[in-house]
């Protein structure tokens, strides 16, 4: 039960009263202050699909004890350790993210149209300076909290909640001193007798791709959960669940270059029923109206929406997800797939929160290096290492 001082008061979660507390508290910008350890760590409390509820700020997750529900593992553990103060600078005043991307949100011309361009999945070129469009769709994922699971969460994690959480998680986030939320387009849970208004509201947002401008044309990100890549005349239509009717235009060259870079993607979403496959990607409008795909690249999730880029890595977030105790999962971001990372992080494990690594069969020499200094550079953990060409994976840390 996490306790907070909130303006004078200290009060834990479920206190009588609390839910009156937190709704001044959002109405008048007090900064509810986490008890988990001296300095308190201040928070906010956000609006979750109508509900008030206080979340930690853009990367402040560290600050927390490891057994507070807020803790979050050390960054250098994934990928987002190398974009920290470069790709991503934090304002601890505002507590927003003010974010550098390695791909456009305007074109050059007065037609926008699908060049043929597939983002790719291990952006090696731009590692630390600018976040690829993966990276953002990483640290969306991140900061919305998904990378979190326990097993008491079984069955209650739908698209409501990852749309919410997401765009909530976008609120706190600019680029070049706009808004993301203003360029950032995430499908609402589609209910059949709220049709009407579900369309006005996406064409009015979407309004912007086709506005006629002079110089460089808008284009919005768009995230969604793929439903099809439907056959066309040439490329493919892309359907996007909770969208139905709209449709998003793949050029051929760009649908063969997305099945070669996210093969791994495709089939781990292909080889189990119950996995997503999520998109980010940039788009934009022609005159005629159609929507056509600019960049775009693809995540495979497990059914709890959890991340995952192998095969492995599915067999131990099934494993993590029957656990009571809290797991992280790592994300990549920019970090290409030779580089090691923290799988996943167990931050209740006892006597000291634990770190998860998957050596993959490919690895080389250099990977197994990084991986020592990795292990050797946190002693505050312990680290669990599934070396694959060794066999099964071994039992988890208690
Ligand atoms: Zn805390």
């Amino acid at each position: 039960m996490r306790r907070f001082l909130l303006d004078g008061t200290v009060l834990e979660e479920g206190d009588e009263g609390f839910q009156d507390l937190l709704t001044d508290a959002y109405r008048e910008k007090v900064r509810p202050l986490c008890l988990c350890c001296q300095p308190p760590v201040p928070m906010y409390v956000a609006d979750i699909g109508d509900q008030l509820v206080i979340k930690r700020m853009p990367l402040s997750g560290g600050k927390h004890d490891p057994a507070c529900p807020s803790y979050e593992p050390p960054y250098e553990l994934s990928g987002l350790g190398p974009l920290m103060g470069r790709a991503i600078k934090f304002d601890p005043t505002a507590g927003t993210a003010s974010l550098k991307l390695d791909f456009s949100l305007s074109k050059r011309g007065a037609v926008a149209r699908s060049d043929g361009s597939v983002a790719s999945a291990d952006s090696v070129r731009n590692e630390t300076k600018k976040m690829s469009l993966r990276g953002l769709l990483h640290f969306l994922w991140h900061e919305s909290g998904l990378t979190e699971w326990t097993a008491h969460w079984s069955g209650k994690r739908h698209w409501w909640q990852v749309y919410h959480h997401l765009s909530e998680a976008a609120r706190l986030m600019e680029v070049r001193g706009e808004a993301l939320a203003d360029r950032l387009f995430i499908p609402e849970p589609f209910r059949t007798d709220d049709k009407a208004a579900i369309e006005q509201r996406r064409t009015q947002k979407l309004g912007v791709l086709f506005q006629v401008a002079t110089g460089a044309k808008k284009l919005m990100v768009l995230i969604g959960e793929i439903k099809e890549f439907a056959e066309a005349r040439n490329g493919r239509q892309v359907v996007i669940k909770h969208m139905p009717g709209f449709r998003l235009y793949l050029e051929e060259p760009a649908w063969r270059s997305l099945q070669r870079r996210f093969e791994t993607e495709l089939m781990l979403w292909q080889s189990t029923e119950t996995s997503h496959l999520m998109a980010i990607m940039t788009i934009g409008g022609t005159p005629a109206g159609i929507t056509t795909i600019n960049e775009i690249a693809l995540m495979a999730v497990t059914e709890q929406w959890l991340p995952i880029e192998s095969a492995y890595e599915q067999l131990l977030v099934d494993r993590l997800g029957r656990l009571r105790s809290k797991s992280v999962k790592g994300l990549r971001f920019n970090l290409p797939r030779i580089h090691p990372l923290a799988n996943a992080v167990l931050p209740e494990a006892m006597p000291l929160p634990c770190a998860l690594y998957i050596v993959p069969p490919d690895a080389g020499d250099d990977f197994q290096a990084a991986l020592g200094e990795m292990i050797d550079a946190r002693p505050d953990l312990e680290s669990w290492i599934w070396r694959v060409t060794e066999g099964e994976m071994p039992p988890l840390p208690a």
